[in-house]
């Protein structure tokens, strides 16, 4: 089979190739120099979408509306965008084998792809129930969310299961968003997950009270401390039933399963340098070998704010960090360089008419502050992350723009505090006039 070559590859065909596109394109790329090499059948857009306004009942999202770079409120870049810029889009191409040294990428269907410069831009992979050998979780109708072609068959089976029941295993952001939309989509909805309250990595119990009553008050079931350790299926394999730990048995029409994900590193294993899981970078998303790099979920890179070592699993970082590696590499082209990446850890989420934002870092003690009343017309709460005297990060819920960026510059300014007491009767207006 015929061997294409190109000056730079992306190798995956997510948000972060999607920017770095971009990033491309306004740094100056001929055409023919640079292709995306996508597992996926479209041109990289905004997956946060997927379990959001994708699976809404009316009036949801489809592409190409929602193609990057609309989520960052920048120029969509619809397939022709690409064809424009000379870049080509090789897609429903899954890359089996790559081969570091010799600069050569090998596709399922046995093509191969040489290149100068690789940008390594797979992203992660939902963790499965089957990983674990979860008894029944192969049946028909437990479905994942990572990808459009899985938004798709979510979306088949709700109109075919309509004003059926649905159990959400996991009770981090994608369960509280899949909760959320089932309940919407008229499901008769059921979450379940072990830990004492939802979203544990990031959400102290203050704040998780709120989401938690919030979606009770919307006739959602919530089952915590227990794990789901087997399905039964009907006659067609389709689930039926979640057996829990506990012993109790949840029937299910559809079940969501959103337990974590697993960066996709598989194919460079034992040929770069790995760190916590993922492939380490410096501050401009080098990798260990030259001429590779490595942006979005799949970069361990250095948290310049907190001297230390990270791996991001969230949108604006896998924005931020594909520019920066294009920036990097077109400066080092002209001999010059560019600033080391300084990030500040940035993550939202939506459900119903909720919407928070957080920044910084989430460790040390924890102050909430404003109305956490989940029954309020308009519940406006946050909370503060005090380290050593001061202020790391922040979250808020039901913010305005102007708000959300005064907490985004407390987390970056850090500044002291006095008085953990003060600060909580102070609240918002602390972040506000700093
Ligand atoms: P991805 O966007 O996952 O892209 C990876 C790409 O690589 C995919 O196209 C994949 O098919 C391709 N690929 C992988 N392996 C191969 C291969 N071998 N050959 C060819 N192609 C390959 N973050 C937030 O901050 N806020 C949110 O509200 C939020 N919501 C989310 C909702 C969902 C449903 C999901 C799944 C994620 C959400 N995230 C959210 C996380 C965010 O989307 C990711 O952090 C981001 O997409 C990472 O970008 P990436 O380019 O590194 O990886």
């Amino acid at each position: 089979m015929a061997e294409k070559s190109f000056k730079y590859v992306i190798l995956g065909g997510g948000v972060a190739a999607g920017y770095a596109a971009r990033e491309f394109a306004k740094q100056g790329v001929q055409p023919g120099e640079l292709a995306i090499i996508s597992k996926e059948a479209v041109a990289p857009y905004e997956r946060p979408a997927l379990s959001k306004a994708y699976l809404f009942p009316e009036g949801a999202a489809r592409l190409p509306g929602f193609h990057v770079c609309v989520g960052s409120g920048g120029e969509r870049l619809l397939p022709t965008w690409y064809e424009e810029k000379g870049i080509q889009l090789i897609l429903s191409t899954e890359i089996v084998k790559a081969d570091l040294p010799a600069k050569t990428l090998v596709s399922a269907a046995g093509e191969t792809f040489k290149y100068q410069i690789l940008i390594i831009a797979t992203g992660s992979t939902v963790i499965r129930l089957t990983d674990f050998g979860v008894q029944g979780a192969d049946s028909k109708n437990i479905f994942y969310l990572r990808e459009i072609d899985d938004a798709d068959k979510l979306v088949e089976a709700i109109k075919a299961k309509k004003n059926g029941k649905a159990v959400i295993v996991g009770g981090g952001y994608i369960g509280l968003e899949l909760g959320a939309i089932m309940n919407i989509n008229n499901f008769d909805v059921s979450m379940v997950f072990p830990e004492p309250w939802c979203m544990p990595r990031l959400f102290t119990s203050d704040i998780a009270a709120f989401y938690e009553d919030y979606y009770t008050n919307k006739g959602i079931k919530i089952i915590k401390g227990t794990v789901a350790v087997g399905f039964t299926a009907d006659s067609n394999g389709e689930v039926k039933e979640v057996k829990l730990k506990d012993g109790r048995v949840l029937e299910a029409d559809i079940v969501v399963v959103g337990v974590g994900g697993r960066p996709l590193t598989t194919l460079f294993k034992g040929q770069i340098e790995e760190e916590q899981g993922g492939i380490k970078t410096d501050a401009f998303f080098k990798t260990s070998v030259p001429d590779v790099y490595a942006v979005g979920d799949v970069a361990t890179f250095p948290l310049k704010l907190y001297n230390e070592l990270r791996r991001v699993e969230h949108v604006d970082h896998a924005r931020k960090s594909a520019e920066q590696a294009v920036k990097a590499i077109k400066a080092s082209e002209e001999g010059k360089s560019v600033d080391e990446y300084d990030y500040l850890p940035y993550f939202y989420s939506r459900s119903f008419d909720l919407a928070w934002q957080f920044y910084g870092d989430n460790v040390g003690d924890t102050v909430i502050f404003g109305d956490n009343n989940p029954k309020s017309p308009k519940a406006k709460f946050g909370s503060y992350w005090i380290k050593e005297g001061k202020v790391i990060g922040a979250f808020l819920e039901g913010g305005s723009a102007e708000e959300n960026q005064a907490i985004a510059k407390v987390a970056k300014l850090q500044p002291s505090v006095q008085s953990l007491d003060a600060l909580k009767s102070e609240g918002l207006s602390f972040a506000c006039k700093i």
